[in-house]
């Protein structure tokens, strides 16, 4: 995406949800659709979120998913939306829009790697500021936002050995980021999850459209493009990214999910 054709592509994005026979809406939840909270532990539903989300998915052209790195179970307070599909801890547990849940992967293969992982990463931060151990169920995570960057980096290089030795357990991937690493089975990865869904319940005609912020979102939108698809990034500043557009911050997506409502198939011929 070259920057000075935002407003363009913004255009050309319009344009093909003005024109699409129907819409299928694939959104990210946290820096996405609601701001980024100060630890993911935080769970404060926004009734102004779930009422957008049931107008949107009572449109007759509209399917709504969320795709979440969260457990299913956060995702579901979050959003006490009927009908539409929830995808939890990166896709690996689904809740579908008929209320049917499915787990991708055997819980008895990855639960006994992170409980034995688990009290080794604990050893590793305890007693240092800034770090958290965050535990999904289906994936583990050391986060060290308010870590000092020095002590982060150190902390997880040594972390990063123990989960690869973890890894080796099963089919498991490790995820880092800056200022956190996770690991989680191979499933755990939203390109993988929206091959998934996209094989599962299709969608004849819909135009394919995912909104997300991070590195996780961009694996997606790797698989939406290969469907012919459309990508939205949502960052504050211009980015690396394989998004065809991108939009600053949740409130203006959520604006812009509006205008999409009202004008979806519009154009169709
Ligand atoms: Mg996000």
């Amino acid at each position: 995406m070259r920057e000075r054709d935002l407003p363009h592509a913004l255009e050309m994005v319009n344009g093909r949800i003005a024109r699409a026979e129907r819409l299928w809406l694939f959104l990210d939840y946290d820096g996405t659709l609601a701001e980024l909270a100060p630890t993911p532990a935080v769970v404060e539903p926004d009734p102004d979120l779930a009422d957008l989300l049931r107008r949107l998915s009572g449109h007759p052209k509209i399917r709504v998913s969320v795709v979440s790195g969260r457990r299913l179970a956060h995702v579901r307070e979050l959003l006490p939306v009927e009908g539409i599909l929830l995808a939890g801890s990166y896709g690996i547990e689904i809740q579908t829009p008929q209320g049917e849940r499915i787990d991708r992967v055997d819980w008895e293969m990855v639960r006994p790697v992170l409980d034995e992982l688990k009290p080794r990463w604990e050893a590793l931060i305890e007693g240092r500021e800034g770090f958290f151990l965050e535990d999904k169920g289906w994936t583990l995570a050391i986060h060290g936002r308010r870590a000092d960057p020095g002590e982060a980096d150190r902390v997880l290089a040594e972390a990063r050995p123990m989960a690869q030795e973890a890894a080796r357990k099963g089919d498991f991937r490790v995820l880092g980021g800056y200022k956190f690493l996770e690991i989680g089975p191979r499933e755990a990865d939203k390109g993988d999850s929206l091959e998934f869904l996209l094989a599962e319940f299709p969608m004849p005609g819909a135009l394919l459209l995912f909104v997300g912020d991070e590195d996780k979102d961009e694996e997606a939108f790797e698989v939406i493009i290969e469907h012919g698809g459309i990508a939205v990034r949502v960052a504050p500043q211009e980015c690396e990214t394989l998004a065809h557009c991108r939009l600053e911050a949740p409130p203006v997506v959520r604006r812009w999910l509006e205008t999409a409502l009202e004008s979806v198939g519009s154009d169709a011929g």
